[in-house]
């Protein structure tokens, strides 16, 4: 018999996901540029195993398209600019967008000297920051990415994320990405997460799921230690991963990300998403394929370590999201079916048909 927790998938192609989250973006006022680089990022969410990140974003980007909290069709720009740094507004239309443009311009700037830095602020949702450092790591650069947002959802100053040994939310789920190149055009190591236990978007999964959730990802609004999904919704906080560790890096990724661009000086109406791309040429430190064989050297003898019990092999990060692209793109993405009925309803509701 399947397991109680199990839900039921409705699986899609990669390219009927994109083409239907665009048409959606489209009605609900994008320029095709934005819906096209939304579409893209969320669908890699899905195929990289993070769901989280993906269309069950749509209709709430939507609502906020619709209220003018979103300005779906403008264009991020730089606002101030040095040799190896830049500060980008993120215009108040998607995240997507200015992430986009802020890590194009690490990269030239990396490209043209040695580092390039540069700070987004008044983004949208940022989505899944491996998708920024794998776009640095593309061009062989090491990225580092760092996020946070000002406004919570419930129109706080500081967000959802209890500090150690705090009663309620004080940071937000604070995410950081590093992505080293590796030769050959092999998939990059790419760390990847929020400092919270887990990303916000697992909760509201666990919530369409109707599962509970492990003790340590959350508390209730009395500071309680709870596994009730819904105690979070009602005014509880998340907390970060491993004690005292996550929430320290929490504070670093909070202070580069809305320190570096002025984020804490954001209208509390204002979208507070902000981020901080770092592009390192390993080139200037050391001959590139030195540095390129320390790199497979290092991965051999992590791969080489034999399994403890209970694990069919040694990993590298990054390989989880590399393989599940790999089938993903074969096989189709399985969308939970209340993910896609939201999504569905949302395509109806803006009279695009369903596909
Ligand atoms: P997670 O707990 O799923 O961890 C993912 C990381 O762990 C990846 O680097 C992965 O390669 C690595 N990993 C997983 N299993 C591994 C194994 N067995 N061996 C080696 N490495 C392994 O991440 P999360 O905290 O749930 O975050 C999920 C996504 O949510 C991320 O893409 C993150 O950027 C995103 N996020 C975004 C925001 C935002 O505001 N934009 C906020 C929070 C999280």
């Amino acid at each position: 018999m399947a397991p109680a927790t199990e839900t039921r998938t409705h699986t899609v192609s990669a390219a009927l996901l994109k083409a239907f989250t665009q048409a959606i973006l489209e009605a609900a006022g994008a320029s095709p540029t934005n819906a096209e680089i939304v579409a893209a990022g969320q669908v890699d969410a899905h195929l990289t195993g993070h769901e989280s990140h993906g269309v069950i974003r749509i209709p709430g980007l939507v609502r906020d398209c619709q209220s003018g909290k979103l300005k779906p069709a403008n264009t991020p720009a730089v606002v101030r600019e040095g040799a190896a740094t830049a500060v980008v507004d993120g215009a108040s239309t998607f995240g997507h967008v200015g992430c986009k443009l802020a890590t194009e311009i690490a990269i030239r700037k990396a490209r043209q000297g040695t580092l390039g830095a540069v700070s987004l602020t008044r983004a949208n949702h940022t989505g899944r920051m491996g998708e920024w450092t794998e776009l640095g790591a593309a061009q062989g650069l090491i990225t580092m990415v760092a996020g946070s947002r000002v406004n919570s959802s419930r129109g706080q100053v500081g967000g959802l994320l209890a500090p150690h040994g705090g009663r309620t939310g004080a940071l937000g789920t604070s995410p950081i990405s590093w992505a080293v190149p590796r030769a050959g055009g092999a998939p990059p190591i790419l760390l990847d997460y929020a400092t919270s236990a887990v990303a916000g978007g697992k909760l509201q999964v666990a919530r369409a799921k109707g599962e509970s959730v492990p003790l340590g990802w959350i508390i209730d609004s009395e500071g309680r230690p709870t596994t009730d999904v819904e105690d979070f919704f009602n005014g509880g906080a998340q907390l970060p991963f491993a004690g005292h560790k996550g929430y320290a890096m929490a504070v670093i990724v909070t202070l580069l990300s809305i320190g570096l661009s002025e984020g804490d000086l954001l209208d509390p109406s204002e979208h507070g998403s902000c981020l901080f791309v770092l592009c390192i040429d390993p080139a200037a430190f050391r001959p590139a394929d030195e540095f390129a064989r320390m790199v497979e050297d290092t991965c051999a003898r992590l791969k080489a370590v034999p399994p403890a019990e209970g694990f069919a092999e040694v990993l590298l990060p990054g390989e989880p999201e590399a393989r599940s692209r790999a089938e993903r793109l074969e096989h189709g993405i399985p969308i939970p079916i209340p993910i896609w009925d939201d999504l569905c309803a949302t395509a109806r509701g803006l009279g695009v048909p369903v596909r």
